[in-house]
């Protein structure tokens, strides 16, 4: 059965490249009827932070990334946070160290160095296995001047060849690495050893992960192949690699920029539909032709050895535009209802909003839904039917015709006699007096009223925004532009 991993480091916001990650296991795991586990690698204390781990946390739950085993949720595999797993970890090096498949290496950086400029090798060679032959002798006596050795784990020296999910056969030469650190002389496991053993011990089949952390494969498989020696585990996952992703030129998208950032993404108003659809294309199509589509289409289609290993490239306009797709095809109250918090975040609404207001609201949405592409632009389309001072866009204002008096005017006129104030009778009105009376063309004619109503000269269908705004404050608003 497939068990596959999300296990990221709780440090920094939530960045779309990470989210990725989670997306893709999520979408293998669902796809194959598989598991999900959520894991948190808090193994750097100095960086790791409990925001880092709420927002990571409010992340998945709202774009609705849910996981079957791991933090929160619990599962037989507990704790699922790796700074509370030291005895296991523990446990796990004792077997290791009773193989003789992990030693004490007492060497500094300095004296490796140094050793590698006395025999030949480029300074920077890295360590060279001189510890493995130490004698209990030596080992005493570096004990005695006070020195606390590392762990190293053993590496053969032969080509490490594994199947990549992504990439195909990948092979690193004998000789790419040494003896590598699993534990610091301070007693600190680090990343390349809790990481696989944690797989291991919590049955994960396949690791699904960025490119960035490829060149850890390799030693991971070392450590599982001793792994399997010491009998804590009986394989070794398949490894899948996924594209970089880039901003722009041929640069991966840095943390620090705006697009990055999943919550920046979520505050301009994409819906979780339209940034799990984007985000899904980094690397991955359902179709040459096909841009949109469903989460469950996507689970339907989604498989790992689909990914392409090209870097994918963010590209801001593409993700708008398909989150506009994605807003189409949200139903009409569901949409009203998303709407509330950014006509809040705008101004527009107040903290509490009244029930008279949210009806507003339902009453509006169908005049912006089809043309929006960010929830986040419904302030600036709606804000006009919540406020008593109507602000102007000064480009609206200094552009309107001379006409405009005389049009507002004739507006006013119209609208006063009306009865009953629906779009239809307002648009008849209006029509009468400013096309036949006036004999203006309609974008002339409806132009200063939009101003007048909406303060912008782009604005939702005038007549309808006229109903919504209700006769009174329609034609206090005419009046007021013309004063
Ligand atoms: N904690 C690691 C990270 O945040 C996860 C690495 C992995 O998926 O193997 O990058």
């Amino acid at each position: 059965d497939v068990r596959v991993r999300f296990s990221p480091s709780p440090t920094g916001t939530p960045h779309v490249g990470l989210i990725r990650t989670a997306l893709f296991n999520w979408g293998f795991a669902r796809h194959h009827g598989g598991k999900l586990i959520f894991r948190i690698e808090d193994t750097d204390a100095n960086r790791d932070s409990q925001e880092s781990y709420d927002q990571l946390i409010d992340a998945l739950t709202w774009l609705g990334i849910d996981w079957d085993e791991g933090v929160e949720v619990g599962g037989p595999h507990e704790p699922y946070r790796q700074s509370q797993r030291h005895d296991i970890y523990r446990d796990v090096l004792a077997q290791l160290v009773e193989k003789g498949l992990v030693y004490e290496s007492f060497s500094t950086a300095e004296e490796i160095d140094a050793r590698n400029e006395a025999n030949g090798r480029a300074k920077q060679q890295g360590y060279d296995n001189f510890d493995r032959d130490l004698t209990d002798e030596q080992r005493a006596a570096f004990r005695a001047e006070g020195r606390e050795p590392a762990l190293r784990l053993k590496v053969p020296d032969e080509d490490i060849t594994y199947d990549d999910l992504v990439r195909g056969e990948v092979t690193f030469p004998a000789g790419s690495f040494t003896d590598f650190v699993i534990v610091r002389p301070n007693g600190v496991p680090l990343y390349t050893f809790v990481n696989p053993v944690d797989d291991a011990l919590m049955g994960v089949t396949h690791v699904l992960r960025g490119e960035d952390l490829m060149p850890s494969t390799p030693r991971q498989i070392v450590l599982y192949r001793a792994l399997i020696e010491a009998g804590v585990t009986t394989f070794i996952p398949r490894f899948g690699h996924m594209p970089l992703v880039l901003g722009d030129g041929n640069k991966k998208l840095s943390k620090r920029d705006p697009r990055a950032d999943l919550f920046l993404q979520r505050d301009k108003g994409f819906v979780r539909e339209g940034l799990l659809n984007y985000l899904s294309l980094l690397g991955w199509s359902i179709a040459a032709d096909r841009d949109v589509f469903t989460l469950d289409e996507f689970v339907a289609a989604f498989d790992i050895s689909d990914v392409n290993p090209n870097p994918a490239r963010f590209d801001q306009k593409k993700a708008e535009s398909i989150n506009g797709d994605h807003i189409r095809l949200i139903g009409l109250d569901d949409f009203a209802e998303r709407l509330v918090p950014y006509l809040q975040a705008s101004g527009a609404l107040g903290a509490d909003v009244t029930d008279e207001q949210r009806a507003l609201v339902k009453a509006a949405a169908p005049l912006v839904k089809e043309r929006m592409q960010l929830l986040g632009e419904a302030g600036g389309m709606l804000g006009f039917l919540f406020t008593d001072e109507l602000e102007y866009e000064e480009e609206a204002v200094s552009k309107l015709s001379d006409d405009a008096p005389r049009v507002l005017e004739a507006s006013a006129e119209a609208l006063r006699g009306l009865e009953s104030f629906d779009t239809e009778s307002i648009q008849n009105a209006l029509s009468a007096a400013l096309i036949e009376g006036l004999e203006l063309k309609p974008r002339v004619a409806y132009a200063s009223p939009r101003v007048a109503i909406s303060g912008r000269r782009v604005s939702p269908p005038l007549f309808e925004s006229m109903e919504l705004l209700g006769k009174e404050r329609t034609i206090e608003r005419l009046d007021a532009l013309r004063a």
